[in-house]
């Protein structure tokens, strides 16, 4: 029989679960909620807050009053704090593992260091984490090694969402740059993104096609496809359950299912009944 090899980390992560029940949690209380852009990165979750009473504005200017909740990736203090000064009930639903980072760039400027963060310039995450620190840069992702003069301190921190290798490789360039005098390079990548990105891998070699179910605009689910890819060419990103449809089921014998870190557990399961409706057995997989 043919087989669904389901990953064994799959669905929400504890941040994006954390993040979701406190919006719930206060949508069912207030029934009107502010975000400044999307909480978590799927379309299918923020549907379904948004008719709750969620309200998602571009900016700050677009908010005058009333409840604001800070999303899983986190926000900068500059703008919290003029957040706050609007008059804004603040609800902090920061992912932990983002607010420890925070933490550290806040540490780590005090002790004067320069801080480079290697990530996507333009995700919240990265654009938060910039504003904890005075001496800050960006490195993105086809961004050059930066020219600077030398320094005395260096930090490397990271996005949550990077692949460790490619952190690894760009963290130790700079290391070697000669205007680094010393440099410390903290590992701050999810230990749950590292954890899925291997299960893909891994599935990626063992199935004949895998589904990578999540959000397009996720960075994580993104990057789990581009693992999967290296692997295997039949790989298909599966946002909506429309994009089922482009599947040529009668061509593969085993198929795997992997998910990014926002995706909803309703939506798995729905995904799973419709391939198992074509002959599919659900199979978990067991690792390596
Ligand atoms: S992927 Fe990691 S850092 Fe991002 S929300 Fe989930 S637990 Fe937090």
């Amino acid at each position: 029989m043919k087989k669904l090899l389901v990953a064994r980390n799959i669905g929400f992560c504890f941040g994006v679960q954390r993040t979701v029940e406190i919006a719930k949690r206060l949508l069912l209380h207030y029934r009107e909620l502010y975000s400044i852009g999307d909480i978590v990165h799927n379309p299918l979750v923020m549907e379904d807050l948004k008719s709750k009473g969620l309200k998602v504005v571009r900016s700050k200017d677009g908010i005058e009053g009333g409840r604001f909740i800070v999303r899983s990736h986190g926000i900068g203090p500059t703008t919290l704090y003029s957040l706050k000064k609007k008059g804004l009930e603040i609800f902090d639903a920061t992912c932990p593992s983002v607010k420890k980072i925070q933490a550290l760039i806040k540490k780590l400027d005090k002790e004067k260091y320069f801080i480079i963060i290697i990530g996507n310039e333009k995700h919240p995450e990265v654009m938060g984490l910039q504003e904890y620190g005075t001496r800050t840069l960006i490195l993105g992702k086809d961004g050059e090694p930066p020219a600077l003069k030398t320094l005395d301190k260096i930090a490397i921190i990271g996005q949550t969402t990077l692949s460790f290798e490619e952190y690894i490789r760009k963290a130790g360039y700079i290391a070697e740059m000669p205007f680094s005098r010393k440099v410390v390079i903290y590992n701050t990548i999810c230990k749950v993104t590292g954890e899925r990105q291997k299960e893909a891998a891994e599935i990626g070699r063992e199935a004949d096609a895998v589904c990578v179910l999540g959000g397009r605009n996720s960075s994580n689910t993104t990057k789990l496809y581009e693992t999967v890819k290296r692997y295997n060419r039949n790989v298909f990103y599966i946002e909506r359950m429309e994009d089922i449809e482009d599947i040529p089921f009668l061509r593969f014998n085993s198929i795997g299912l992997i998910s990014g870190t926002s995706t909803p557990e309703d939506f798995i399961a729905e995904v799973k009944k419709r391939i198992k409706k074509t002959g599919y057995r659900e199979v978990q997989y067991n690792g390596k």
